[in-house]
């Protein structure tokens, strides 16, 4: 299936292109599609992201101090954004996306983590 972006020819089962990763259902629109963030950015801040509301929500759970629920909810809702996009951009990346993918899915676990603790201070 030929992409609408890049006009890059994909085998006919793919549903991301192999080249630029638009969506090969969608008709391609200039406009919208402006930079995309590089995957492993992506993947670091999603990672950063999910741990601070971790550790935020751990230390406001013991009470070490009394910061408020959505301290540890804001990150957390942010780090489940950011990895759940880039498990969906990791996906399409051959060879080292599969660490990339694990990475991905360790940052989005840890920011549910993170957000469902800050949930459970209100
Ligand atoms: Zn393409």
């Amino acid at each position: 299936m030929k992409c609408p972006k890049c006009l890059y020819d994909n085998p006919e089962d793919t549903i991301f292109c192999e080249v630029c990763d638009h969506r090969l259902d969608q008709p391609y629109r200039y406009e919208k599609d402006g930079p995309t963030m590089n995957p492993m950015y992506a993947v670091i801040v999603a990672l950063i992201l999910g741990a601070v509301a971790t550790v935020l929500a751990i230390v406001t759970v013991l009470e070490f101090t009394d910061f408020e629920w959505f301290y540890a909810v804001i990150p957390g809702a942010l780090g489940i954004v950011i990895g759940t996009y880039s498990l969906r951009t990791a996906r399409t990346i051959e060879g080292e996306g599969k660490t990339l993918l694990y990475l991905a899915a360790a940052a989005a676990i840890l920011s549910v983590v993170g957000f469902m603790l800050g949930i459970a201070l209100i």
